[in-house]
């Protein structure tokens, strides 16, 4: 049968100012316009969190999440939201580095895919609070197909995990 109407969640990221879209949120605002116009339906957009940097970038960055409902498989999907990256000016480089537009398959509704390059659900979805608020708030009861865990319990696990008090050193 063909795939007419999968979902995808899609996290969104960005930490620099785009010289016609503006700061970081309203580089998100312009990428979900341009998500539409390439076809997907939004069902939904979370909304957009700032968080800290990550690695050697010192700027803030601003996350969000759309719930996207598309025919394609997850190896046209990347491509498209590859090429969305490129139309924002985001160049290869630094993995962790600045950039303008970051786009990421974080879930699909087949469940899970590897090629090359490509793991879904998202390698490292699950230990970054930055995508988990932001998808907990759009699909909080969407299971993870490798944990079983929902969205929402994911989130509460990692909360509570990096709130837990340190072990007392022997010494202390
Ligand atoms: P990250 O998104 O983890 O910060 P990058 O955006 O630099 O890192 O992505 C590095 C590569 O990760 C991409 O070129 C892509 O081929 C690969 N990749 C693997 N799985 C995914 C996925 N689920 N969504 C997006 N990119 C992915
Ligand atoms: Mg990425």
């Amino acid at each position: 049968m063909p795939r007419t109407s999968d979902l995808y969640v899609i996290a969104l990221g960005s930490n620099v100012r785009h010289a016609r879209h503006g700061g970081p949120e309203r580089v998100l605002r312009a990428a979900v316009a341009a998500l539409a116009h390439a076809g997907l339906g939004i069902e939904a957009m979370a909304p957009v969190i700032r968080s800290a940097p990550l690695g050697p970038s010192l700027r803030r960055y601003a996350n969000g999440a759309v719930l996207v409902r598309s025919a394609l498989l997850p190896p046209a999907m990347l491509a498209l939201l590859k090429s969305i990256e490129r139309e924002f000016g985001r160049r290869g480089g630094k993995r962790w580095g600045s950039r303008v537009l970051d786009l990421d398959i974080v879930l699909w509704s087949g469940g899970e895919w590897r090629s090359a390059g490509l793991c879904v659900p998202h390698a490292a979805f699950r230990l970054r609070d930055f995508v988990l608020r932001p998808i907990a708030a759009l699909v909080p009861n969407w299971r993870d197909p490798r944990t079983g865990f929902s969205i929402k319990q994911l989130h509460s696990r990692l909360t509570r995990s990096l709130r837990a008090p340190r072990e007392p050193r022997p010494d202390a």
